[in-house]
């Protein structure tokens, strides 16, 4: 498959983007070659600057949950994009994408609207912290809320990827605040809680860790958060924005059964435009400025468009799609698993629906530590070989791929053969 004009475009962006990329996995570091600069999409098919089409696992790293360009999303888009493109004042899609997020999620009465899960996850442990008067946060060592300071300590995603969970720049004295505990392991929350009383403002987890690969939670994980933050009174915060409304339409917190103060979101809500979002019980998100005393606030914030492509996305989830999303990811995993075994090379698949990761190792994954015994160099190679086959997989053995409404059978067999050839 060549690759000249990728080469040549990324060639130009060295010189004027740091590292050719505006986010960091996006540079194929950690799986060597050079990264796929890609001109369409449409459906589950990426098509390239070269005119080569891939299978797309990587779905804009979730946002995706119906495919590129569904015709009802572009032609939402299209209508809002005629109307104006930002007012910087309130319009009627906020409140509208608000009352639909509110009656899906049971435990958001309000929200906030900002644009990029980031801001979400910021917003939300500012507010914690405002509200009870606490400064420190417990946060699990390879999850990963966005690259906000106090986040960026022992994170997943990118941080992980390359070798840098605790970031440079991160001052020592916001670093003091965040506490780190292991996922799955409800006895090392409860060792800092413990050792902390009183302090703790909140604990915030992926309910699914997505950016150490996927892992789920075990039975009563979720709920035995539940129960140390209501017996300390600490703000339990679901970071929701990887797995709302791509894990069901409820998210997790409506899978698993278990009821945060705070979730935050962004990718699918935002339909593939900029968006995230923090939501929960009315008497935690009126602190927030204007009604309250923690600031918060966005030019952009509640955009028109991004509005618009998260309203038309959200309406098209019905139970029916994450049925299909189901069958599709089951049969997936199926495939996979076999083709694994009948090359004698070792994997590991954990998946949630729509989402899921194989890691190339002999034991089960459901930690961090677990989940870093995969083999990077045969996930590198595995990953090229796909890239060669058609089949875009996202560029680290530590992130989640993401199945879309629009994966149909022949992407199916095409994945699988592709994994076939690549296993040998
Ligand atoms: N939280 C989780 C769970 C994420 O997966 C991500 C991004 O992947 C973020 C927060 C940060 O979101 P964004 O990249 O939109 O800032």
């Amino acid at each position: 498959m060549r690759r000249d004009s990728s080469k040549k475009m990324f060639d130009m962006a060295q010189k004027v983007l740091v590292g050719g990329v505006n986010s960091p996995v996006r540079a194929f570091r950690s799986v060597g070659g050079e990264p796929v600069f890609f001109a369409s999409a449409k459906g589950a098919v990426m098509r390239d600057v070269d005119g080569n089409d891939y299978v797309d696992y990587v779905g804009s790293w979730g946002p995706m949950i119906l495919g590129h360009s569904r015709p009802e999303v572009t032609r939402a888009l299209l209508e809002s994009v005629e109307k104006g493109t930002s007012f910087g004042a309130p319009g009627e899609m906020e409140h509208l994408l608000g009352a639909l997020v509110c009656e899906r999620v049971n435990s958001v009465e309000k929200i906030r609207f900002v644009n990029s899960g980031t801001e979400a996850t910021m917003g939300a442990l500012r507010l914690a912290r405002g509200f009870t008067g606490r400064a420190k946060a417990i946060k699990f060592e390879g999850c990963y809320h966005g690259h906000g300071d106090s986040f960026l300590i022992k994170a997943g995603s990118g941080a992980l990827t390359f070798g840098e969970p605790d970031s440079s720049g991160v001052t020592a004295g916001v670093a003091k605040d965040t506490l780190t505990a292991q996922f799955n392991d409800l006895e090392s929350v409860m060792a800092l809680a413990d050792n902390n009383p009183g302090e703790i403002a909140a604990v915030i987890v992926e309910p699914v860790a997505g950016n150490m690969g996927v892992i789920g939670p075990r039975p009563g994980f979720l709920q035995g958060l539940r129960e140390l933050c209501d017996r300390d009174g600490i703000v339990l915060i679901f970071d929701e924005v990887m797995t709302g409304f791509r894990v069901g339409p409820g998210s997790a917190q409506g899978l698993f059964g278990v009821t945060p103060d705070l979730t935050c979101m962004g990718k699918v809500i935002g339909g593939g435009l900029p968006v995230g979002a923090f939501g929960g019980k009315a008497e935690i998100m009126d602190n927030l400025s204007p009604l309250g005393p923690v600031y918060q606030a966005g030019t952009l914030s509640g955009n028109p468009l991004a509005m618009a492509a998260g309203y038309a996305t959200l309406s098209l989830l019905t139970q029916d799609v994450y049925d299909a999303l189901e069958s599709y990811g089951a049969r997936l995993e199926a495939g996979l698993i076999e083709r694994a075994k009948n090359a004698g090379v070792p994997v590991a698949i954990n998946r949630v629906g729509s989402m899921m990761t194989m890691f190339f190792t002999t034991s089960r994954v459901f930690d961090f530590a677990s989940a870093k015994t995969t083999d990077t160099a045969r996930f590198g190679a595995f990953f090229n070989a796909m890239l060669n086959a058609g089949v875009y997989l996202p560029p680290s053995a530590f992130e989640a791929w993401f199945i879309s409404a629009a994966h149909v059978d022949a992407e199916l067999e095409k994945t699988l053969d592709a994994a076939k050839a690549a296993f040998a």
